[in-house]
């Protein structure tokens, strides 16, 4: 019989479960029932955000106290290793969050063990068989593995978060040996909200190309037009940005560039996949290797000037043939109506 453990960590208040960790509570749950599995849930840094995932009826294990309010690699990985003795763990669910992705490696060496990561599916009845992708997102691969404790980081929008009825549950408090610590976490810095464009838990992905700093039809280049439009929608909207490589990649080439983007946004073959339910690219020509980043948009719209780009040849659901400045202009107006 297959021991399921799904490790869970705190979100930035302290108190409630990340969203990541509720939806590899799922993915166990889903698993464990697959397999006859016995399933416990062990979260990092505080008891009582297990309440939320009492109506699973797993076994609650914790570990509390202040070295583990923060992510820290010598005390998170000793606090893993230490729920996963108590599980007895054979199979090992975490959510791919960059606390886990630091550590995980690192636990399922310290207990012999063996990790997958950028998991998407858990199927099977008989052995377990876990989904990912390779070579950017192009080949779908599935892993089965004899190998105990196995370690599954799942990638964040694959599952539904867990969303029982909270309840006031049972939870075993597991002893951690912490060893010498050597850093000392002073605080957390982070961007703005406003100033960190990057939302991957957000239902829209927005998209700029490169056309938002080129020549308009007036002859002139609009980029801070262009500054205010975008960022006045995310601030609207909430959405994610993303953008195509042409126009991350302008800033060394001395063309007029919008600051708030970095390659981090880059979407497509060599930049990032997002999950989000929807996905608007305005000013963007829609080639292959940026739309191959566009796999997991469940529904995309596009807005270009161009009636033959690459999004017009059957690559978006709707395409606007229209002047993204006209269109976002109006379309921010009317949500700020909305707001008011
Ligand atoms: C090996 C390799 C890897 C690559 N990897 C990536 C990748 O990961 N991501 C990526 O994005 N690209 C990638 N590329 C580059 C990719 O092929 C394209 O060159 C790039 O995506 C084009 O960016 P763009 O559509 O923003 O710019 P452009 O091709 O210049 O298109 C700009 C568009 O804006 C439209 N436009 C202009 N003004 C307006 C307006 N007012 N309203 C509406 N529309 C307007 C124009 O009609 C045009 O269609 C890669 C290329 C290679 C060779």
């Amino acid at each position: 019989m297959e021991f399921l453990l799904v490790l869970t960590h705190v979100d930035d208040t302290g108190t409630a479960l990340s969203k990541a960790s509720l939806e590899a509570v799922t993915a166990g749950v889903e698993l464990a029932a697959q397999l006859g599995a016995q399933l416990s849930i062990g979260c990092l840094g505080g008891a009582a955000a297990l309440n939320a995932v009492a109506s699973t009826g797993a076994r609650l294990l914790a570990v509390s106290g202040e070295p583990f309010a923060q992510a820290r690699y010598a005390s998170d990985a000793a606090a893993c290793e230490a729920l996963c003795r108590a599980a007895e763990a054979t199979i090992v669910l975490a959510p791919g969050t960059s606390r886990f992705t630091r550590v995980a490696a690192g636990v399922a060496h310290r207990l012999g063990g063996f990790i997958d990561t950028h998991i998407t599916a858990l199927t099977g009845a008989e052995a377990i068989e876990a989904t990912r992708w390779f070579y950017r997102q192009r080949v779908e691969a599935v892993v089965t593995r004899d190998a105990r404790p196995w370690f599954l980081l799942l990638d964040a929008g694959t599952h539904a978060a867990f969303a029982g009825a909270p309840a006031a549950a049972p939870v075993e408090q597991v002893a951690v040996e912490l060893p010498a610590l050597r850093t000392t976490v002073s605080g957390l810095r982070a961007p703005a909200q406003d100033a960190q464009t990057i939302r991957p838990d957000a239902k829209m992905l927005f998209v700029t190309g490169a056309g938002w700093t080129k020549k308009q039809p007036d002859g002139q280049i609009h980029a801070d037009l262009a500054g205010d439009l975008i960022l006045g929608f995310l601030r609207l909207t909430g959405a994610s940005l993303g953008s195509s490589k042409s126009l991350v990649d302008q800033g060394g080439e001395g063309v007029p560039v919008l600051p708030f983007l970095t390659h981090m946004n880059q979407i497509g073959q060599t930049g990032a996949t997002p999950r989000h339910a929807k996905g608007l690219s305005t000013c963007c020509h829609g080639e292959e290797p940026h739309v191959v980043g566009w796999r997991f948009i469940a529904d995309r719209r596009a807005i270009s000037l161009d009636p033959n780009c690459g999004w017009s040849r059957g690559k978006a659901d709707v395409v606007y043939i229209a002047d993204a400045f006209q269109v976002m202009a109006k379309v921010n107006a009317l949500l700020e109506e909305k707001k008011a």
